[in-house]
């Protein structure tokens, strides 16, 4: 299948809300702003082809503050040479139906362990989400959508490649606070 088709239907998938209301309002868009506590910038990082592929054309990400991460500075997997990491231009008029897949994910991220797919909570996320602590509101949905979006980005090999290295990663580090109870075998 086409990479565009792939992140078209991940999109898709992933298209869910953590709660029905708006929760950017609880937290003042603390996923959204572009400094973190330590006051350094604080961007997004686009999974590999979602820049060319799903971002490039469209307003969200502000050109010219985009910055290109290579395997030269930073530690990336073998096979992938870049990352795009980027800055959104209105982050109180956020385009939801083209955000990136960080910020539909957030705040879970996609695991790999023993050939199976999770959606793990991170003990050291940066943003702090204060709905982590409050299940009873979450979307019933919102868990099994966001893995079935990650199931399908998989099909694209450096993804993958990208998501086996960050869980290393993350296993070595005992980097888990929450797992969500289900997986897909791999
Ligand atoms: S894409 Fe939307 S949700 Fe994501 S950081 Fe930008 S404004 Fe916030
Ligand atoms: S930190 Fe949590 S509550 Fe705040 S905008 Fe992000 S997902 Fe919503």
């Amino acid at each position: 299948m086409e990479y565009k088709q792939i992140f078209l239907d991940a999109y898709e998938k992933m298209d869910v809300d953590l709660i029905n209301e708006n929760c950017g309002l609880l937290c003042n868009y603390h996923c959204c702003r572009s400094r973190g506590d330590d006051g350094k910038l604080l961007g997004i990082y686009l999974l590999p082809f979602e820049y060319e592929l799903m971002q490039k054309n469209e307003n969200l990400i502000n050109k010219e503050t985009l910055k290109v991460h290579t395997n030269k500075s930073y530690e990336l997997p073998k096979g992938i040479k870049k990352l795009y990491y980027g800055y959104c231009n209105d982050s109180m008029n956020c385009i939801r139906k083209i955000r990136p897949v960080q910020c539909r994910t957030f705040p879970f991220v996609p695991h790999i362990e023993e050939d199976k797919l999770y959606i793990v909570i991170e003990k050291n996320q940066e943003h702090n989400c204060p709905l982590i602590n409050m299940r009873e509101k979450w979307n019933e949905n919102f868990e099994e959508s966001i893995l079935l979006g990650w199931y399908k980005l998989l099909e694209i090999d450096k993804i993958k490649k990208l998501v086996v290295f960050d869980s290393l990663n993350r296993m070595k580090s005992e980097d888990i606070l929450f797992r969500y109870s289900e997986f897909i075998k791999i």
